[in-house]
């Protein structure tokens, strides 16, 4: 399975970021060897002294699919979870200048953190998913689905253009602002439409 990552999708993140507003969704892909094993602690990796923490709604795909429809994309999944982008932001700045791919600050292992999966069914609006990153029990990433410059289905329509998807493929769908580096011993956890729905400690 892969993991198809959106950068850049909710505005107040490109402004923080101080990053320009892409014409259309910036895409980057990470391996399932990044993916952190359930119920174990996030490990801060040796080369970076800045991993920031990016929450994300991550959409799991169920259907093989190409050239998909906007208006056929919902037929494409069935739950919706949240999951952490690690990041290493002092190595990405370092490959951003020179124009060069992110993966080594994104898709080291460990790097994406995955937590509980809910039936869409289970969403009132998915146009407006509210979710939340707590940092120590404080509030420090927060916002909706509503305010995604590509909502859910025309991610899968764009992304669909380019990679097949398949069944058990994650979208990360971009993360609102409020990013920030995590120390040893930090706790993490997130909560989607007021449900806890994934926790990490950090070391
Ligand atoms: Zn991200």
């Amino acid at each position: 399975m892969k993991i198809i990552c959106v950068g850049r999708n909710y505005a107040n993140h490109i402004e923080e970021l101080q990053n320009e507003r892409p014409d259309s969704p910036v895409v980057f892909i990470k391996p399932d060897t990044t993916i952190g094993q359930k119920n174990h602690p996030f490990y801060r990796p040796h080369f970076s002294n800045d991993v920031h923490h990016e929450i994300e709604v991550v959409v799991k795909i169920n259907r093989i699919g190409k050239h998909i429809q906007p208006k056929f994309a919902h037929k494409y999944y069935q739950e919706i979870g949240l999951g952490i982008d690690f990041t290493a932001r002092d190595l990405q700045a370092q490959l951003k200048a020179k124009g060069l791919p992110w993966e080594k600050a994104k898709s080291f292992d460990g790097a994406t953190v995955l937590g509980e999966w809910f039936d869409k069914s289970t969403f009132s609006d998915l146009q407006n998913i509210s979710f939340e990153l707590q940092k120590n029990g404080q509030t420090v990433q927060q916002g909706t689905t509503a305010h995604m410059l590509w909502p859910i289905d025309e991610l899968i329509a764009h992304v669909s253009e380019y990679f097949t998807l398949k069944i058990g493929d994650l979208l990360f769908t971009g993360t609102p602002a409020g990013v920030g580096p995590v120390a040893e011993n930090d706790r993490l956890e997130g909560f989607i439409d007021g449900r806890s729905a994934l926790t990490v400690s950090v070391k």
